[in-house]
């Protein structure tokens, strides 16, 4: 797709640190990494993110940020690693060009996700309950 950074990375138009690829799937370093390693894992072909992305696609993906994980744990000396991925600008999605991040982890390494949990109502757990159910129909 025209304008994709991610497009024109797998096209070889723009640099990368790559880690793996095959037909479907290109994983590489991240340029601004929140830890060392930090790994982005990506189809060769352009979809926004999940909500576009075909099953099929996405298991291809998938288990490369498996593999992508555990080599960050095996040669790193990760302890642990995160997976995470955003759909949508008002998720935190800056390139639109469906993405895993892979971060490994060690113990206190001061990295965290920023949320703010707060004990569930039960009514609204039920009423949101019944709205994704529906929706999943
Ligand atoms: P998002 O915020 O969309 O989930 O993440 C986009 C990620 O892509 C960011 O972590 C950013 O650092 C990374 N990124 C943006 N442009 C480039 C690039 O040209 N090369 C590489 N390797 N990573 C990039
Ligand atoms: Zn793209």
């Amino acid at each position: 797709m025209k304008d994709c950074i991610f497009c024109k990375i797998v096209a070889g138009e723009m640099p990368s640190t790559k880690l793996f690829e095959n037909d479907h799937v290109l994983a590489f370093l991240d340029i601004y990494p929140g830890a060392q390693g930090h790994s982005l894992v990506i189809p060769k072909k352009h979809y926004v993110n999940l909500i576009d992305v075909p099953e099929k696609e996405l298991q291809e993906v998938i288990k490369i940020v498996k593999k992508i994980g555990v080599a960050q744990v095996n040669g790193l000396g990760a302890h642990g690693f995160n997976v995470h991925q955003s759909n949508n600008k008002e998720a935190g999605q800056v390139v639109f060009h469906l993405h895993f991040h892979v971060l490994p982890r060690k113990e206190n390494d001061g990295l965290g996700f920023r949320w703010n949990p707060q004990k569930a109502n039960p009514e609204e757990l039920k009423i949101t309950q019944e709205k994704i159910i529906k929706a999943l129909k």
